[in-house]
């Protein structure tokens, strides 16, 4: 059946796992990513088609499923799954997405490597992806597409297809022109996502980046710029930060350049943190401690989180206050990576390197400063460290958002703890009530872990209510009520103009 919604994003919506022989799809375990925003998506469609790559031995084997029927709490709908082999996967997601794109959208010149990109097999996935959707397509469909490895979809999807409606959600930050143009398939890549309704980022400093970008190869004019809303957050630096879409012309179309903060599901993990189970465990964690105070970091293992110039300033501030040695303690979650990537098994040696160093330095048999963790910890479980943190330490160099320090607010329904956060982190435009800071200053990190240390109840309090009013207001739900939004205007757009 033709499916008036699809989405083109690169992973399945669910876990596919063999139970007694028998493939299972099974809901995602982490009930706070994106997909499950998307799926509820399709209660807006009448029927609604999923388009993701699976790794397949030999594609070309009639055995491989490509296209699936699920029912599940979301409604049915159809998944095709692109059967891609190893070689493949590794030269579309692994070299051309993570070795050159991911650099340069983080702004780390010095981390791309052009060598090995073969750009043929990124422009062949691309393009299978765009069929996919073409055939799934109904007349005059809605089309999303996700995430810069899907960069040259909504050009290929064009020329199948000129009635549907393609939106374009970037998840990662979006660099300036003199860095962006770095990439040698720079005029392919957004000439592709001119031939989009609407082009969403996080923030408008990324939408904004995105339009000088196209503007300096291609002849795109401004054609709206609209004013800020004056009802959103209460702070100057905020307000300045977000905006209505601004909508260029090019080659006789109107693209709508949206900026929308992706937020986190705020029910969902106020329900969990509010669970005597997990308070009990999370008191549990803090009876563990002691009279030692707990600093919380999370995140992945990646260059672009900052884990190393974060444990080097947890060692100056170690080593100019003696008096905190053994009454705080660092947990750094930094969950390791595909240990294949060169540039993240160096990560991960250097941060296991420093926090090693750290503990040799200043750890007794009593206490250990940091305790370093590199696998992955289950929601339920962060739930309670959360609860059970004093401070959120959270200082990427640069990440297009950041989801951690939002549900870490969302889970302090006790309106206590504090919160740390990177400038470079695109969810401080909204955060700027927890303590900010320049993760590529020593000074700017010391004093804002100090600050936060030392923080009074009743700032932590005022602050954490100012964040916990954000955090909800902009909730994963009301940012896909704007995409929805996004998708009836650019509708609207288009009928007044044929
Ligand atoms: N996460 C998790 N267990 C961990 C570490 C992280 O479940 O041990 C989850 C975390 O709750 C968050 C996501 O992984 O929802 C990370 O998202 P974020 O936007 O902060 O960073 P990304 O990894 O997407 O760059």
């Amino acid at each position: 059946m033709p499916s008036d919604l699809v989405i083109v994003y690169h992973r399945q919506p669910y876990e596919e796992v063999e139970e007694n022989g028998k493939t299972v799809f099974r809901e995602n375990k982490s009930p706070n990513g994106i997909v499950p925003t998307l799926k509820s998506f399709f209660g807006t469609a009448e029927h609604a088609s999923w388009i993701a790559w699976k790794l397949a031995k030999d594609p070309s084997n009639p055995e491989f499923d490509k296209v699936v029927e699920i029912s599940d709490v979301h409604g049915d709908y159809t998944v095709s799954r692109l059967p891609l082999t190893h070689e493949q996967v590794s030269s579309f997601y692994h070299v051309s997405s993570k070795e050159a794109f991911w650099p340069i959208l983080h702004s780390f010149k010095e981390k791309f490597n052009y060598d090995p990109v073969d750009w043929p097999t990124f422009r062949e996935v691309n393009w299978a992806f765009a069929e996919a959707a073409a055939r799934e397509a109904a007349q005059g469909a809605r089309v999303w597409v996700h995430d810069y490895n899907l960069w040259l979809v909504p050009g290929y999807l064009r020329q199948l297809r000129s009635d549907v409606t393609i939106s374009f959600f970037h998840h990662t930050p979006f660099p300036a022109a003199d860095m962006f143009n770095v990439l040698p398939w720079r005029r392919e890549i957004v000439k592709s996502l001119l031939d989009c309704d609407i082009v969403g980022f996080h923030i408008p400093r990324y939408a904004a980046n995105f339009v000088s970008v196209a503007r300096s190869m291609f002849d795109v004019d401004v054609l709206r710029r609209e004013a800020v809303g004056d009802d959103l957050i209460s702070d100057g630096t905020a307000l300045s930060e977000r905006s209505a879409p601004v909508l260029i012309g090019f080659e006789g179309r109107e693209i709508s350049i949206s900026s929308s903060a992706v937020g986190v599901s705020t029910g969902f993990i106020e329900d969990r943190a509010t669970d005597p189970k997990v308070i009990a465990a999370a008191k549990e964690v803090r009876e563990g401690l002691g009279d030692c105070r707990l600093i919380l970091s999370v995140g992945r293992t990646d260059y672009t989180k900052g884990g190393v110039d974060q444990l080097e300033s947890f060692e100056r501030v170690l080593d100019d206050h003696p008096e905190l040695r053994g009454t705080v303690k660092l947990m750094h979650v930094s969950v390791s990576a595909d240990r294949n990537m060169s540039a993240y098994a160096r990560t991960q040696t250097g941060i296991e390197e420093t926090a090693g160093r750290i503990n040799g330095r200043f750890g007794t048999l009593e206490w250990q400063p940091i305790a370093l963790i590199s696998r992955a910890i289950p929601f339920d479980d962060l739930i309670k460290y959360y609860l059970a943190a004093d401070v959120a330490w959270i200082t990427p160099l640069v990440d297009g958002m950041n989801l951690v320090c939002k549900e870490y607010v969302a889970a302090r329904t006790d309106g206590d703890g504090v919160l740390v956060l990177s400038e470079f982190a695109g969810a401080a435009v909204e955060l700027n009530s927890a303590v900010v800071t320049n993760p590529f200053s020593h000074r700017s990190m010391d004093q804002a872990i100090l600050q936060a240390l030392d923080m009074p109840e009743e700032e932590r309090r005022s602050r954490m209510a100012e964040l916990r009013r954000v955090v909800k207001l902009y909730s994963v739900a009301s940012w896909g009520e704007e995409q929805q939004r996004q998708f009836d205007d650019a509708l609207a757009r288009k009928a007044v103009k044929s």
